[in-house]
């Protein structure tokens, strides 16, 4: 994949926005729209499979079906293009574009305590820059873009 297309699909921060479950080109949403397209009106038999089964399981249809359909709904461009919904303090994006790199790794004060980020994902970021740094974009994209991000 080109760097351009890349770019679109990896944050400034690194973390993959192709994998992140809001992501309106993602994986997740498209295999939640086939899911929920194949379960039809399963709802139905959730209800009579509790007996029919003697599965208490279908019981927790419904909520699985409300997960199901969020998961469809998603509709986030990605970091590139607008702002992140999971993290709202999130200040990478638009620090990344002033100081005029693509992500953190290429910035001079990198690794820096301005993301905005909490320990965790701060460690995160920091790891997954540090292995782009390392490897190059392209390689590092290869080898993670098959794997899931959670
Ligand atoms: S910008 Fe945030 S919400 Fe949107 S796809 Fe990327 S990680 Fe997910
Ligand atoms: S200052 Fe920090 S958040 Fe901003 S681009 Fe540099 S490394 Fe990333």
């Amino acid at each position: 994949m080109e760097y351009e297309e890349i770019k679109n699909r990896l944050a400034p921060c690194g973390l993959h926005c192709g994998k992140c479950f809001a992501f309106s080109d993602g994986d997740i949403v498209e295999s939640s729209r086939q899911l929920k397209a194949s379960l039809g009106n399963f709802d139905v038999y959730a209800e009579r499979f509790v007996e029919l089964l003697d599965q208490p399981v279908f019981k927790k249809y419904p909520a699985f079906k409300e997960m199901l359909d969020l998961f469809s709904m998603a509709g986030c461009s990605g970091c590139r293009k607008e702002n992140c919904k999971l993290f709202k303090n999130c200040k990478v994006r638009s620090c990344s574009e002033q100081k005029g790199v693509d992500f953190c790794f290429q910035c001079s004060d990198f690794p820096c305590g301005n993301t905005g980020f909490d320990e965790h994902l701060n460690r995160r970021s920091v790891a997954i820059n540090r292995q782009m740094a390392q490897i190059g974009i392209e390689k590092y994209y290869d080898e993670i873009k098959d794997e899931p991000r959670y």
